[in-house]
């Protein structure tokens, strides 16, 4: 049986071997994610270049996710390398320290105003919460820290804020640039990082639409704040992603899963995309197989219904991606053909407003119940098979589609499989037979299957 949940690989040094990408492409890579907070313009456009040809050599669409870094706020460099903390020490952060001047008493911080959004008694997490710091003093240009939880600290690691409230906007002048480069590389999602309000996504929307950008916009739900406008954030994007590293930072890890559970449920039922993402197969960064933890965090995610499962720095800089690619599409595998992953009641007692949708639905419910083998959908943008992807089946949906992009945008839906289609025939009857043809060609059914065809 083919993968329905999409799995999204993080690219980076690890996977800059052609040997490799050919690897991740085999191991089943759907969309790669080219992740802007790390990597010069050159190099992103490099990647994207090399893996598009090897997919094309191996006759694979693969979408590609460009990442905004969005504001996220980082300590500068360490002088000397990775200093160690203990707890109960003081450590200092601060403004006015030279980028690459950090050493055991103090380091440099590139957002100023993190000053000022600081005050005694907040806890700041660094490095995805590994470290604990209690602020216990603020200066002109010092947050003075005492460390409740230590640990090793090195160069650019992410500050985050217990409970959110950092001023920072959304889209700094970085990201305003980088969406210009997301659309000179033809990225089919755009994924915008801490929105906190729906107009965080339009205004990213205005410029990559501006700068000849076609691709979907992906809200990465990473702030707490973003949790009291969910509804909006949805409805003004293509998807949205579960970003639990930061999110768990500000929420507390404990608040996640339920969080995930209702994300990916909303998303659904709006109509809209989801990835989980984050820690997913983190100890295969350096580990061949997954801790079972892993094994069950990946699986309830397909349970909750996400379109896609993300990898980063198991793919991007981890020692084996396309083992953590495999391990998650086994995984995937085994839990979809539970039939909590194939049945839903996916709007049903929602008022259709698009006669396109409605199409979509009763093809879904009569492909349920008559167990058909397969469903084509003769597609233009792609938003049929998105419609239909919303109802939880065990029924793959081949996407045809003449046109290239909507071919990439459906890597990200679950069950939906892009076909190349470019019909010759003029009426419907001769239409229905070539799309027919190709699914038989392309072994997706055989001779006698029932098969819906919209
Ligand atoms: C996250 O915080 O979970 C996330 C996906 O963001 P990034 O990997 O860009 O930090």
């Amino acid at each position: 049986m083919v993968r329905r949940t999409k799995i999204v690989a993080t690219l980076g040094p690890a996977t800059d071997d052609p040997k490799m990408l050919d690897k991740i492409i085999e191991a089943g890579v759907d969309l790669v994610r080219i992740n802007f907070s790390h990597g010069s313009p050159e190099e992103h456009l490099d990647r994207v270049e090399k893996l598009r040809n090897r997919a094309r050599a191996h006759g694979r669409q693969v979408g590609v996710l460009a990442d905004l870094q969005g504001p996220k706020i980082r300590i500068q460099n360490f002088k000397d390398g990775p200093i160690e903390l203990e707890e109960g020490a003081t450590f200092i952060l601060d403004s006015d320290c030279g980028s690459g001047d950090g050493n055991q008493e103090r380091v440099g911080i590139a957002y100023k105003q993190l000053v000022e959004d600081s005050k005694r008694g907040d806890t700041l997490l660094l490095d995805d919460g590994r470290l604990v710091f209690w602020v216990d003093e603020v200066t002109s240009h010092e947050i003075v820290c005492r460390v409740v939880v230590g640990g090793v600290l090195s160069d650019r690691k992410g500050i985050n804020k217990q409970g959110g409230g950092l001023s920072a906007p959304a889209l700094t002048d970085k990201d305003r640039e980088d969406v210009k480069l997301a659309a000179k590389m033809e990225a089919d999602y755009l994924a915008v990082s801490f929105p906190r309000t729906a107009d965080d996504m339009n205004q990213a929307r205005e410029l990559l639409r501006a700068a000849g950008g076609k691709a979907g916009l992906v809200a990465k739900i990473e702030r707490a704040e973003a949790l009291e406008v969910t509804e909006e954030i949805i409805a003004a994007s293509d998807a949205i992603m579960v970003a639990r590293g930061d999110l768990g930072v500000e929420i507390g890890d404990a608040a996640l899963p339920p969080v995930q559970k209702s994300l990916i449920q909303q998303a659904r039922t709006m109509n809209k995309a989801v990835i989980t993402a984050t820690q997913m197969m983190e100890s295969m960064i350096t580990n061949q197989i997954p801790t079972r933890a892993e094994v069950f965090d990946v699986a309830n995610a397909v349970l909750d219904g996400t379109d896609a499962v993300m990898l980063s720095a198991e793919t991007a800089t981890g020692m084996y991606p396309d083992k953590a690619i495999s391990a998650m599409d086994r995984v995937c595998r085994e839990a979809e053909k539970q039939e909590l992953a194939m049945t839903s009641e996916h709007r049903i007692h929602t008022q259709f407003t698009h006669v396109d949708e409605a199409i979509a639905m009763a093809s879904m419910y009569t492909a349920n119940h008559l167990k058909v083998k397969a469903i084509a959908a003769l597609t233009e943008s792609g938003d049929t098979p998105l419609w239909m992807s919303r109802i939880s089946s065990g029924i793959p949906i081949y996407a045809l589609t003449p046109h290239i992009s909507s071919r990439r945008r459906v890597t990200l839906f679950r069950g939906v499989y892009p076909l190349s289609f470019k019909p010759e025939g003029s009426d419907h009857a001769e239409v229905n037979r070539e799309a027919i043809d190709e699914l038989l060609r392309r072994v997706a059914v055989r001779e006698g299957h029932l098969v819906i065809l919209t």
